[in-house]
């Protein structure tokens, strides 16, 4: 297990749990903001999920100068990080507060077609 690292520029530091790692990002990170809708969210892993969920792939390739192949690999560490990640132990190692905003729902499906 070569453990989790913080695909963050500029960062790289590496974890050993993904609950360790989404709390580095927490709060060892500034906000980024979204590009597309303005809202404030962690960067990292919390970025990606908001940008693939809340909006569409045709949007978020517009905004983040992305292409299909910069989606796919951000879907992959979508559902990598998701099927790892244990909210209630990420819950633990941050605030109540900080926890409450965050959205730690297990992603969902990913459907090419
Ligand atoms: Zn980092
Ligand atoms: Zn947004």
């Amino acid at each position: 297990m070569p453990g989790w690292e913080c695909a963050i520029v500029g960062c790289g530091s590496t974890f050993e749990t993904v609950e360790a790692l989404l709390a580095h990002q927490v709060t060892d990170h500034t906000d980024h903001e979204c590009e597309v809708c303005g809202e404030p969210v962690p960067e990292g892993y919390f970025a990606i999920k908001h940008g693939l969920e809340e909006h569409t792939r045709a949007e978020y390739v517009r905004f983040y100068d992305g292409d299909a192949a910069a989606i796919r690999e951000r879907e992959g560490v979508l559902e990598a990080v998701g099927d790892a990640l244990d909210p209630g132990v990420l819950e633990d190692l941050l605030s109540d507060e900080r926890a409450d905003a965050l959205d730690t729902t297990d992603p969902t499906p990913v459907t090419t077609s």
